[in-house]
């Protein structure tokens, strides 16, 4: 009587490289209420030394008569103890010729010294069944980034397809893993086995046969396709089975799964997938969903991109190859975009493309990581986690660095205030003391007043200074830019100045080739500037010395040009070492003996000039004196005299 059969066809023993002997096999098989078994231990070829290894490691039938005497004694005990038929069989493989084919229904051994059509002519002799074993790569190799399996995988059949279309009898389309493989898209009879080696390979694919329980009909009914597939995972159903009746964690397909002690869990993101290849994005699916990920599934770019819209996943997971909008293109869209989330949202790169320059361009779009297929699942888990991470990190800290930047800001604004609160009394200080200088005092007296006056200049410069350098790092300063009267401006300088100068007995010489020039400048700035650098020639020249101011413009013809203010004194001078040096912050000159300061002044004079699209300029000798000048781009209409000037020196 017909029935559906449960059956299967392809199982190893300790005869070859099975860890189950043969006893085990039946009672596994008969007690999971198998129809029929059919034991199918490798027998290798000699031909090679890989194949003689095999044999020495005894994953090769030593001695196949005494095989087929044990299937023999089993098959009787089998059919009266669970009623299940065993059918003896072997898997002959050549490493040179490159096949594996499973003789079903053996009576005797098979030469597999010889070419895969010799074998399946043997094994129709013996009235048995050719199946090809497990013949194209399994899905599975590439997934785990297994590439010695790639390599050893025999593909002579597979390859040659076409050629053996009507000398083999079925292919094997379910090795444990991959049953929805390119088998059945051919229309080639099929047929799913276990590959059994260990007892946890009884969780996977098998046939169901509608036929007699007996071997011939068993036979007669696979070439005739009266094949249906059955997932057999009685055993995870059992044990997983809740309350509810629903079964719960059980794979969607028999896909390979990470353990869950393999990595560390960074749950709750949510990940889209996008791939065009539907099984690898299921099967990440799965596996990103067992680690409590929410996940989105994408199969081309447009979709991918319309879910990214709508979704903002926190992580792409992104195919190169796809069709309509590729990942490259994604990818750049993602990445251009305007919306905060997006632009955070990490990206990991899969394609099967290995070129470094694909890498590099891919992490230079943008994409945060890159995996190469075939890739191991559990490194992309992992590679997953790590960008979570990573993307959790970075936005901390950004949140921090917000944070930080309020708080600072509120501190600036208090640091600024008091500093401003504190410079009106010290310039009144030193105000009255000039005042009570000019009355005339006695020489003690007149000694502490200028201490006092000095100091209160002092420290009304470096308030000055430190919140104008605050100024310049907040970029305010382009805001008050505005025309100035330069020759007015270097006047006030000297104004200033002008105690201290008589004070020391230094004579101050002003020079202005120009009537009235007026330059685009911020004028507090320049006018600190200014005083910095005439101060400087009066604090650094000794008494009675002599300082000389000028103000002196080149022109071209086109009527821009260089506007040169300088300030040369017969002071103490700078030696040469320390030319290139006075101009970085906080540094002060070897020449410096008692005069006061912070070797802040020339710095900022430098990025006042900078600023201004100017530069500081400075010749000096020691013991002779120094001449800085500021030159600043001007444009104006001047005449030829300065036109011709300028045209020799710009
Ligand atoms: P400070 O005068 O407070 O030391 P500056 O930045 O203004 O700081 O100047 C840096 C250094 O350049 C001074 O310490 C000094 O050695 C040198 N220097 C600046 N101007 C002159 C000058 N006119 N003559 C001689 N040395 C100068």
């Amino acid at each position: 009587m017909k029935k559906w059969l449960l059956v299967d066809l392809h199982i190893h023993s300790t005869f070859s490289d099975g860890s189950v002997p043969a006893e085990e096999i039946v009672k596994i098989y008969g007690e999971a209420g198998f129809d029929a078994i059919d034991i199918t231990d490798h027998h290798f070829d000699t031909q090679s030394p890989r194949s003689l290894e095999i044999h020495e490691e005894g994953k090769s039938v030593k001695n196949t008569e005494t095989y087929f005497k044990k299937i023999d004694e089993i098959t009787h005990w089998a059919r009266e103890t669970y009623d299940l038929l065993v059918i003896p069989g072997l898997e002959i493989c050549n490493l040179l010729e490159d096949y594996h084919i499973l003789g079903i229904d053996l009576k005797e051994a098979i030469n597999p010294n010889q070419n895969a059509e010799g074998v399946i002519e043997e094994i129709h002799r013996q009235g048995g069944l050719a199946i090809a074993s497990h013949p194209p790569l399994k899905l599975s190799y590439f997934l785990n980034g297994d590439n010695e399996s790639i390599h050893r995988h025999p593909l002579h059949l597979w390859k040659r397809r076409e050629r053996y279309a009507d000398k083999i009898d079925a292919w094997e389309i379910a090795n444990r893993e991959d049953l929805f493989g390119d088998v059945g898209l051919e229309r080639f009879p099929y047929i799913a086995n276990s590959d059994f080696h260990k007892p946890h390979h009884m969780t996977s694919w098998k046939s169901m046969i509608y036929a007699e329980k007996e071997k011939e009909a068993i036979k007669k009914s696979i070439v005739e396709k009266k094949v249906a597939l059955f997932f057999f995972n009685e055993v995870k159903e059992k044990r997983d089975l809740p309350q509810n009746g629903q079964p719960k964690d059980i794979p969607p397909k028999d896909i390979p799964i990470v353990q869950e002690d393999d990595m560390k869990v960074t749950a709750g993101a949510k990940i889209l997938i996008v791939d065009d290849e539907k099984d690898l994005v299921e099967m990440l699916a799965y596996n990103l969903e067992r680690k409590g990920h929410k996940t989105i599934k994408a199969y081309d770019g447009f979709e991918a991109w319309e879910k990214i819209e709508s979704e903002m996943p926190d992580l792409l997971i992104l195919d190169l190859m796809m069709p309509n909008l590729d990942g490259w293109e994604l990818c750049r869209l993602v990445r251009r975009s305007q919306s905060k989330a997006m632009k955070e949202m990490g990206i990991l790169m899969l394609t099967a493309r290995a070129m470094p320059e694909d890498r590099v361009y891919g992490l230079e779009i943008g994409a945060d990581d890159y995996l190469t297929k075939p890739f191991s699942l559990n490194e992309l888990i992992l590679r997953v986690e790590k960008l979570m991470e990573k993307r959790k990190t970075i936005s901390q800290l950004a949140e921090k660095v917000e944070s930080l930047h309020s708080s600072m800001e509120t501190k600036e604004s208090n640091l600024r205030r008091i500093a401003h609160d504190l410079k009106s009394p010290l310039i009144s200080i030193g105000f009255s003391a000039r005042r009570m200088l000019r009355k005339g005092q006695n020489e003690e007296a007149s000694g502490a007043l200028k201490t006092i006056y000095d100091s209160s200049l002092n420290l009304t410069r470096w308030i000055d200074e430190t919140l104008f350098f605050h100024d310049l790092t907040q970029s305010k300063w382009q805001e008050q830019m505005k025309e100035v009267d330069v020759k007015s401006l270097v006047q006030q300088t000297i104004d200033l100045l002008k105690e201290s100068a008589s004070e020391k007995n230094t004579e101050i010489e002003f020079k202005a080739s120009l009537p009235i020039l007026k330059i685009s400048c911020h004028e507090s700035l320049m006018y600190r500037g200014l005083v910095n650098l005439l101060s400087n020639a009066l604090k650094y020249t000794p008494k009675g010395g002599k300082v000389e101011v000028g103000v002196i413009a080149y022109f071209n013809k086109r009527g821009s040009g260089v506007l040169e203010i300088s300030f040369k004194d017969n002071g103490i001078g700078i030696c040469e070492e320390d030319l290139e040096k006075i101009f970085e912050p906080y540094y002060r000159g070897k020449n410096v003996s008692t005069e006061e300061g912070k070797g802040l002044g020339l710095s900022f004079v430098k990025q006042v000039a900078d600023l201004h699209g100017g530069r500081i300029l400075v010749q000096s000798e020691p013991n002779k004196g120094s001449r800085f000048s500021i030159l600043l781009p001007v444009k104006g209409n001047f005449k030829a005299e300065e036109t011709e000037r300028a045209h020799e020196v710009i």
